[in-house]
Order: C-alpha cells, then sequence, then structure tokens
C-alpha cells in the first residue's frame, strides 16, 4: 500500500467520501480463506489429529484460548458468549480446558516454542486472578515460551480489577485489548453496556503501573445514536489515554446470529450516510493524532510493532485481526476456538456442552473445517498479499504457484479493472496490483476478486457476511 505512514494518512478525504457509498456491500473480512462459511460440517477427529501432527513444524506455534463468559451481554455483541454469574461453571470449564490442551498436546510431534499467546472470548478476565494463572500454567506447561513471545488478552474493564491486573503482570501478559466501543452515555445505554470512560482509564494506568507496557482500544462505529460529533467526542477521549493499536470495527448488524440486535431496529442506527461520514471523520481524528492507519480497520502509533511488521511484509491476518508474525501455525483451546494448522483450518465445537462431552472424555473437539486444495493455498496468499501489503505481484504469484497469473486470473483481474476506475487500485498490464491510500479501506472490496467461493456461498445464503464497510 502506498503512503501508509504519512502525517495525514495519504488519504484524500473529499475523495473518499464520494467513492465510499460504491462499496457498501456484504463481504468477508477475511480472517481466513476460504471462509468459515463454505468450511466443511463435521470435520472428522481424525482429520483433526492428523492436521495437529505436523503442525509446529518451524518449532513455533502461536496459541489462543477462547473464554466464552460474560456477565452481561451487549447488545451489539455477535461472538460467541455464555452469559453467566454461575462460579461453578469457569471451574469446570478450568479443568476441561486442561484436558483439552493434553489430548491437543499428545498430537503435536515435537516441542515447539510457543512465541505468540492470545486469549479473548467472552471475557478472558471473568476469570479469577488464580484461575488466570491456572490457565496460564497450563498452556505455556505444554508449550514453553519463548522469552520474548507476545503474550496477549482482551479485558473488559467494567470486571477487570486490580487482581487481575498482577496476575496478568505476573503472568508476563506484555499487551492488553481494552473493549471501549463508544463512551457515548446514549449508546452505551442502547447497547446495554454502561462503562464510564474513566474506569477505562484507569485500568489502562493500572496495567501500565503493573508493567504491562501495550494498550491496544477497540472502538465501534455504526453503534445506535451515533453521531459525527458524538463519536468525535469518544475519539477524543480516547486519545487522551494514549492506547498503542486502536482496532476501529464496523458494527455488524448480522441478526440471523445475534438476535438481541433485532431491538436496534426499532432505534436509532445511523443511516449508511452518516455510518459512513462518522467513519471519515474518526479516520481523520487518528491519522490527523498521529496514528498510523494500517488498513482495513487498524491504527497503531508509528513506533508499534505492527507497524514495523507493516513495514518488513510480516503483518498477519487471523481472527485475532491484524497481528504480526506470518507464516507460524496457530492451535486454539476452548469453544469455537479457530485453529490454522499445516493445510487446513479447524473449528471447535461452539455449544459450551458439546464441548465439555467432547473434550472430557479425552477427545478433540472439532466441530467444522477445511482441507486446503492447491487453488485455497494459492488464492489464501494472494488474499492476504492484498490484506496485508496492498499489493500483489504477478512474478510472485508465478515463481510460488506455477502457471500463468494472466490466464489463471483473467476473471479476477477483469473484475478489478472496473473498480479501478474508482482510483481505489492501480493495476499494471501484467496485472500487478497497487492498492492506493485511498483504496485501504476497501482492501475486502478487493480480496473479494479473488475469491472463488464467493457467489456459491451467497446464493446459499445472502445473509452471510456483515458490510464491508
Ligand atoms: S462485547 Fe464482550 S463483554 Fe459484551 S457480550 Fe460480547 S464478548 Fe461479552
Amino acid at each position: 500500500m502506498s503512503e501508509a505512514g504519512t502525517p495525514d494518512g495519504g488519504l484524500d478525504f473529499e475523495t473518499l467520501e464520494a467513492v465510499l457509498p460504491r462499496f457498501t456491500g456484504a463481504g468477508p473480512r477475511y480472517t481466513s480463506y476460504p471462509t468459515v462459511p463454505v468450511w466443511k460440517p463435521s470435520f472428522p477427529e481424525s482429520d483433526h489429529a492428523r492436521a495437529l501432527s505436523s503442525c509446529g513444524r518451524t518449532g513455533e506455534v502461536s496459541l489462543y484460548a477462547h473464554i466464552p463468559f460474560c456477565r452481561s451481554l451487549c447488545h451489539f455483541c455477535a461472538c460467541n458468549r455464555v452469559i453467566t454469574r454461575d462460579s461453578d461453571l469457569p471451574e469446570r470449564y478450568l479443568s476441561a480446558i486442561g484436558q483439552e490442551i493434553q489430548t491437543t498436546r499428545s498430537s503435536v510431534e515435537g516441542t515447539p516454542q510457543c512465541i505468540q499467546l492470545h486469549w479473548g472470548g467472552g471475557t478472558p478476565t471473568h476469570l479469577k486472578a488464580g484461575q488466570i494463572e491456572r490457565l496460564f500454567r497450563s498452556m505455556t506447561d505444554s508449550f514453553p515460551l519463548a522469552p520474548d513471545a507476545e503474550v496477549s488478552i482482551e479485558v473488559d474493564p467494567r470486571v477487570t480489577d486490580e487482581d487481575h491486573v498482577r496476575a496478568l503482570a505476573e503472568c508476563g501478559f506484555n499487551r492488553i485489548s481494552l473493549g471501549v466501543q463508544d463512551t457515548n452515555p446514549d449508546t452505551q445505554a442502547a447497547i446495554h453496556r454502561i462503562q464510564p470512560f474513566e474506569l477505562t482509564r484507569a485500568l489502562t494506568e493500572m496495567a501500565r503501573n503493573a508493567g504491562i507496557p501495550h494498550i491496544n482500544y477497540d472502538l465501534v462505529y455504526g453503534l445506535p445514536h451515533q453521531t459525527e460529533a458524538s463519536f468525535s467526542r469518544t475519539i477524543t477521549e480516547v486519545l487522551s489515554a494514549e492506547p498503542d493499536r486502536i482496532a476501529l470495527y464496523g458494527y455488524a448488524h448480522v441478526t440471523w446470529v445475534a438476535k438481541q440486535q433485532r431491538g436496534f431496529e426499532r432505534i436509532d442506527l445511523p443511516d449508511p450516510r452518516l455510518r459512513i461520514r462518522i467513519l471519515l471523520q474518526a479516520i481523520r481524528q487518528l491519522v490527523g493524532a498521529g496514528y498510523r492507519f494500517i488498513g482495513l480497520d487498524h491504527f497503531a502509533k508509528p513506533d508499534d510493532e505492527l507497524c514495523e511488521a507493516f513495514d518488513s511484509g510480516t503483518l498477519r491476518r487471523n481472527f485475532m485481526g491484524y497481528t504480526t508474525l506470518d507464516g507460524v501455525d496457530t492451535i486454539a483451546f476452548g469453544p469455537s476456538g479457530i485453529s490454522e494448522l499445516p493445510g487446513a483450518y479447524v473449528q471447535a465445537q461452539k455449544n459450551l456442552s458439546d464441548w465439555f462431552d467432547r473434550v472430557e472424555g479425552g477427545r478433540l473437539a472439532p466441530d467444522r473445517g477445511i482441507w486446503l486444495s492447491r487453488d485455497d493455498e494459492m488464492r489464501r496468499w494472494i488474499i492476504r498479499q492484498i490484506m496485508c501489503r496492498g499489493r500483489l505481484r504477478a512474478s510472485e504469484v508465478e515463481s510460488r504457484f506455477g502457471g500463468s497469473y494472466q490466464v489463471d486470473f483473467e476473471q479476477a483481474i477483469d473484475g478489478l479493472r472496473e473498480i479501478e476506475k474508482e482510483g481505489v487500485l492501480v493495476l499494471s498490464p501484467e496485472g500487478d496490483l497497487e492498492v492506493t491510500s485511498l483504496g485501504r479501506l476497501f482492501l475486502r472490496n478487493v480480496a473479494m476478486a479473488f475469491d472463488a467461493y464467493l457467489e456459491p456461498a451467497a446464493e446459499g445464503g445472502a445473509r452471510v457476511f456483515s458490510q464491508t464497510v
């Protein structure tokens, strides 16, 4: 991508405002390719074990744990979560995930080091401090933690206290992502998530004082009652706490997944034009404050590792969004966790009871999954080049995969020539592709040209993906 780091982000906001409405259809987020809706249901346990057996060939793995519990339901949320105040449930979960880690470990050959560890949810800090330490030990006893590993966790400031922070720091967590969403009280009331910004700021300071050096904030635009002015105040507050990274997600109205979102149709969701203006205003403020626009929805301070990964071509996109460390297998634990293994993706049972039944019986718990064909591997590589580097070279595709790029992707290139007219990318006569600074918001749309499954998936159920912008 060109000019990603210029102080104003290299963005021509007037043109962007004119172009944006033409790119507001539904599309995948490309945290995987092929995307989850086309994976096969009932992925066999023997296939899961086979994929695990060759993982960590590089001697390194990335580990993920999904902690599904939340104290209350945020009405915008489409995550896999279990709302509970039952204190016995996390205890049972900890024993079960310990068992799952053992079962998984016995399928993996050698002893790969963990160079990246991430906990998501749900709310990982729904666990008590002692439970956090237990889960951390379970994972790192089986997969030794590299001394310079990136160790990160998603936290909800409403339920995270000093004991949690101390436990996280002692375990060695070096990055925490705080769910903020929006600081406007009207929006917070509508999404059923009351979180005064002072709570967020206090947790940020507590984490820094405890020696956790890196702080991420997650924001959501397109929520009820948001206006340009209200979200601008949110961004101003957020900037005052100086997080290292900011993820700015578009609210995904996916009522077929998250039924509670239906309530929003009666209240004040911003219309598509306002949604776009809110987004543009937010980008303006963030790049104006010196954050680099990494692409799609991530912003980072110039000295953050994400910028280094972007510059060195090692930026990676997976189920955690944009991250560093390209090319490392990911092993996931917990219900709905997604593993990215050599030649395959596997997602665990989403339903907590089904997951308990499997892992407590000493079994792996695959639900959906897919073995990648050679064509899948090639398209995945191309889509990653677009999503993570904003560029593609025909000669690189051919030297990696053989064949003729221009012949094999004639249809995709023709489709791209159409959107080239909008100024979001530049194509050479050979089909080399460079996303412009304007096109950074439309990486999903560009990548969609190479998605071989998109039409069949849409026919099978048009309501599969969220809005691209
Ligand atoms: S947004 Fe986070 S805290 Fe709220 S319900 Fe979803 S996972 Fe739980």
